[in-house]
């Protein structure tokens, strides 16, 4: 049998039989695998913590017919302060959800892997806020995915330009003054293009070293979503979940 050794993290988990559990794994070097943990759920097992939502660890595996089987893991995080606080549980929900979407079984990327981890390291720490954390994931994942937004150039004359005053989700970018008022595109603010190539470049570690004003973050927050909404055509079970979070909770 094929033995691979790989850093994964755990994306969501079903239970199976009595101790087992079926894990969904973004793995580093093997893409997306589904692994069975088997008697993991038992007190003294050593897949005990590794089998958790949202655990890093590294993970033997053999590669069964239908299934990867997990024979060893050895965590290197369990992320519990993600864990313990449903606001913040809501969000890992939202972006390990969204990995799962655009990830594909046994085709590694690394930079979908890095930009998980790192994301939960953030959200863990809780050094950056959270909505900012998830606007620069949203727009990292879609960038990675192949939908960068476009806000360098307007998506119909193709020049570049200093302003822009709608964002076109159907077109993937920025529309400029003299091209129209398309109503079906997002109004923007003076600032909200420039802010979004700001998240998009900048290290997740730096998300929180630019001030955005509220208006400017809720323009870029209903983008993202519809933008996410429309390009991977799926709704979020988990976005829903969070957004009811959000209304007991500030920003
Ligand atoms: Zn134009």
């Amino acid at each position: 049998m094929p033995i691979s050794k790989t850093e994964g993290i755990v994306l969501r988990y079903t239970n199976l039989g009595e101790a087992d559990k079926i894990l969904t794994i973004l793995t580093r070097n093997n893409g997306k695998i589904k692994g069975i943990a088997k008697g993991c759920r038992k007190p003294k097992s050593s897949l005990l913590s590794s089998s958790e939502i949202f655990a890093f660890s590294e993970f033997v595996l053999y590669k069964g017919t239908n299934f990867y089987h997990i024979s060893q893991a050895v965590t290197r995080e369990t992320f519990y302060n993600i864990r313990k606080d449903l606001l913040r549980l809501s969000y890992a929900t939202y972006f390990a959800e969204l990995a799962e979407a655009v990830s594909d079984e046994d085709i590694p990327s690394e930079r979908l892997f890095l930009l998980l981890a790192k994301t939960l390291y953030y959200l863990s720490t809780e050094n950056i806020p959270m909505g900012i954390l998830n606007l620069g994931y949203q727009l990292k994942l879609m960038d990675i995915s192949g939908y960068r937004p476009n806000v360098v150039r307007c998506a119909i004359c193709r020049k570049p330009r200093e302003e822009y005053n709608r964002f076109s989700i159907d077109l993937g970018g920025v529309i400029c003054s003299d091209c129209g008022n398309d109503e079906e595109a997002f109004k923007i603010s003076q600032g909200t293009a420039e802010a979004i190539k700001f998240l998009l470049n900048i290290e997740i570690s730096r998300l929180n070293t630019k001030k955005i004003d509220n208006t400017i973050f809720n323009e870029i927050d209903r983008i993202a979503r519809s933008f996410i909404q429309s390009h991977l055509d799926k709704r979020f079970k988990s976005l829903e979940f969070l957004d009811s979070m959000k209304d007991l909770n500030s920003r």
